[in-house]
């Protein structure tokens, strides 16, 4: 039987590229259930699977913020089961906090935090009945430490941290296995999805001077880490593939291979101090400023 794996936010990204290698398994081991909020955006998808057979790819509209729309993708899973759930929709917000509607805000953390706990609210029961699942997330170095100019963001992945580790103590008397797959940058169209405030807005005009000048370097370093540092979807679409292949997959994984150092000295220095003044250095005092 084919393992049948549902996945959300498949019509760019990490989701996609996910899809579309689950999908072509050279040895059929998945059937997988592309998800997606808007399927007018599914060519994309459809083109990187053009010549798969049709039987190892279905794609299913879902809005993670949409309960009904959660259950009526779950309602059209064929095999009546999902093996691996892998909650992978996110969005991003990023500006001064002071310029942010509380809509904003809200809309992230409905897409980010309940998103993810509603989808898997639905498909947990089943899991438990059969007494087996994988739950996967994609999970966001922003989850582990703090980011400036993204609160609301890290808010909402540090959130899914709670959640799952939550989760995971209590599931594995269900023999269903909670994954987090922690992310550094990545190529993807994260950065022009997500919502930011861009220097010449007019929601920026009443921030103040010093926020703005660090605002600017904040984009800088974004800019550059990007440039030179963000992982190709498929290095993530590996990992993934290490803890499905997993009989027993740890809690967390690493996009990078280890550890964040800088996430690391949050362990080393709990009192938090070296990890702010570390990420403050990195962030705002480039030369050329
Ligand atoms: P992306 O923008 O290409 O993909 C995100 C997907 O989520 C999009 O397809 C989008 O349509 C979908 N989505 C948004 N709102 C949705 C909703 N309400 N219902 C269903 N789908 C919805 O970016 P990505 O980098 O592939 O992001 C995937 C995940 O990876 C996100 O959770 C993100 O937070 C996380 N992540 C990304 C990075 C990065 O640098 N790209 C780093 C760490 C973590």
């Amino acid at each position: 039987d084919k393992k049948v794996v549902l996945i959300t936010g498949c019509s760019s990204g990490i989701g996609l590229s996910l899809a579309v290698r689950l999908a072509s398994d050279p040895d059929k081991t998945f059937k997988v259930y592309a998800t997606m909020r808007n399927l007018a955006k599914k060519e994309r998808l459809l083109e990187c699977v053009k010549s798969l057979h049709k039987d190892t790819l279905d794609i299913l509209q879902m809005d993670v913020t949409v309960r009904q729309s959660i259950l009526d993708a779950r309602d059209r899973v064929a095999e009546k089961r999902v093996d691996i759930l892998v909650c992978n929709a996110g969005v991003g917000l990023t500006g001064p906090l002071e310029v942010q509607s509380l809509d904003s805000m809200r809309r992230i953390l409905e897409v980010n935090l309940f998103g993810t706990i509603q989808t898997i609210q639905a498909f947990l029961p089943g899991m438990k009945a059969r007494g087996r699942g994988r739950i996967l997330v994609t999970g966001s170095t922003g989850g582990l430490q703090g980011l400036p100019f993204n609160e609301v963001y890290c808010a909402s992945k540090f959130a899914i941290e709670g959640a799952c580790e939550s989760l995971a103590v209590l599931l594995q008397h269900f023999n269903i296995h909670v994954t987090l797959i922690e992310c550094g940058p990545v190529n993807t169209d994260f950065l022009v999805n997500l919502q930011r405030a861009e220097l010449g807005d007019a929601s920026l005009q009443q921030v103040d001077a010093l926020t703005l000048s660090l605002y600017e370097k904040y984009l800088r370093h974004c800019g550059d880490v990007f440039q030179n540092a963000a992982q190709d979807t498929e290095d993530i679409v590996k990992v993934f593939l290490e803890a499905i292949q997993s009989a027993s997959p740890a809690f967390r994984y690493f996009s990078g291979g280890g550890v964040p150092p800088l996430t690391k000295l949050k362990i080393t220095d709990p009192d938090g101090s070296r990890y702010i003044r570390a990420l403050s250095k990195i962030m705002f005092s480039a030369e050329d400023q």
